[in-house]
């Protein structure tokens, strides 16, 4: 039992949630899948909004809905067209697997979906947050749907300031949150919550004075220079810079495009071939694949070096421009025009190059790109 039990107990009985739907009626604000929440638009919407802003991931959703209105439509569509939707949101893994999900909800529960909180874990890609969040919303389940969000309101609420990456920081507000879920709404009450965090109970600049919990917030009763500190991590992400040179080979009219494996980053998105190494060490390596071996013309940088964050990586990312004499190389890859090029699925970072890439490499290269 936690030693704070009782007064968790205590805190669940005179916690202002009234207030807080009270608060929720009137500040909602007024996105399309709430209108009418069904298991797939409300799906779609918790995948898409992970690590999105809500205005960038409601034109993706948009977009999504209108192309593939139901699972089975979803299940149908070709994972290129899926990737190709989903391009420049990032988290491609996110895309694989909201495919997946629908092709399995589409043999498994034929014109139907799944109800249980335990089959909609069993998704991939679909964490205890994301399957709370379209239970309690779609099927009255009630559990708690346990964002960053939430963990911020909860944590400052009880005045508890422990790294949220360990058991003693997340375990007690998780508690807190599954003992205070309203039972007789508890997709109303998530959505509150998560509601009143992202208006409300920002990072940085809480708006204390119009929050419906000020009466309780044990926060409002602390020293100064404790009040209002949002939830940290003890464990911080160590970036790694990385020198990943891209190599872009013409032949004639065309260049050569290579699909990414599945389990890597970008999986499953088209880029030019690419190779790593250590940042420090960046120069032009000559090590683009050996099936082209000594056959191409090195025709320098192509365009301008670019940088790209990733969750763990920071890119220093330089383009390579590579004639090629051959076109036999289909091993490596596939030879497009650039115009076919980039109507594939690409990486954000080669989306933000593309034309700059793409002029240097008619101006430098022997062959055009038209
Ligand atoms: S009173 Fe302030 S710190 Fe407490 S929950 Fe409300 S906005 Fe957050």
């Amino acid at each position: 039992m936690h030693p704070k039990t009782a007064f968790f107990d205590d805190a669940v009985h005179t916690m202002p949630r009234r207030e807080l739907h009270e608060w929720y009626l009137k500040h909602e604000r007024p996105l399309p899948w709430r209108e009418d929440p069904r298991p797939y638009e409300t799906w779609l919407c918790e995948v898409i909004m992970q690590q999105t802003r809500i205005d960038q991931g409601t034109a993706y959703w948009q977009k999504f809905v209108n192309r593939w209105p139901d699972f089975r439509s979803l299940a149908n569509a070709s994972v290129d067209d899926v990737l190709k939707e989903w391009q420049g949101l990032g988290y491609y893994s996110r895309a694989r697997n909201l495919h997946k999900t629908a092709q399995i909800i589409h043999t498994d529960f034929p014109n139907s979906h799944p109800t249980a909180l335990n089959d909609w874990l069993s998704m991939p890609g679909i964490g205890p947050y994301t399957a709370a969040a379209i239970c309690s919303i779609c099927f009255d389940t009630p559990v708690a749907a346990i964002d960053g969000n939430v963990l911020r309101v909860l944590s400052r609420f009880l005045g508890i300031h422990e790294p949220i990456d360990r058991p003693s920081g997340r375990k007690p507000l998780e508690e807190f949150a599954n003992a205070w879920v309203d039972p007789e709404n508890p997709g109303r009450h998530n959505q509150a919550i998560m509601e009143l965090g992202a208006l409300t109970c920002t990072p940085h600049a809480p708006d204390c004075a119009n929050c419906p919990l000020q009466n309780a917030c044990a926060s409002q009763q602390m020293p100064h220079e404790k009040r209002n500190i949002p939830p940290f991590k003890q464990g911080k992400t160590k970036v790694i810079d990385v020198a990943l040179n891209f190599h872009v080979i013409v032949h004639d009219t065309r260049v050569l495009m290579c699909k990414r494996p599945d389990d890597g980053v970008w999986g499953g998105l088209w880029a030019f071939p690419s190779t790593e190494h250590p940042f420090q060490n960046q120069v032009k390596p000559f090590d683009v694949p050996e099936a082209l071996g000594n056959l191409l013309v090195d025709r320098g940088p192509c365009g301008s070096p670019v940088k790209h964050l990733l969750s763990h990586r920071k890119l220093h990312v330089q383009f390579w421009l590579w004639e090629s004499p051959l076109k036999n190389t289909s091993d490596l890859g596939d030879w497009k025009t650039w115009e076919e090029a980039e109507a594939l699925a690409l990486p954000r970072v080669l989306e933000r190059s593309w034309e700059d890439v793409k002029k240097s490499a008619s101006q430098n290269a022997s062959t055009t790109t038209a």
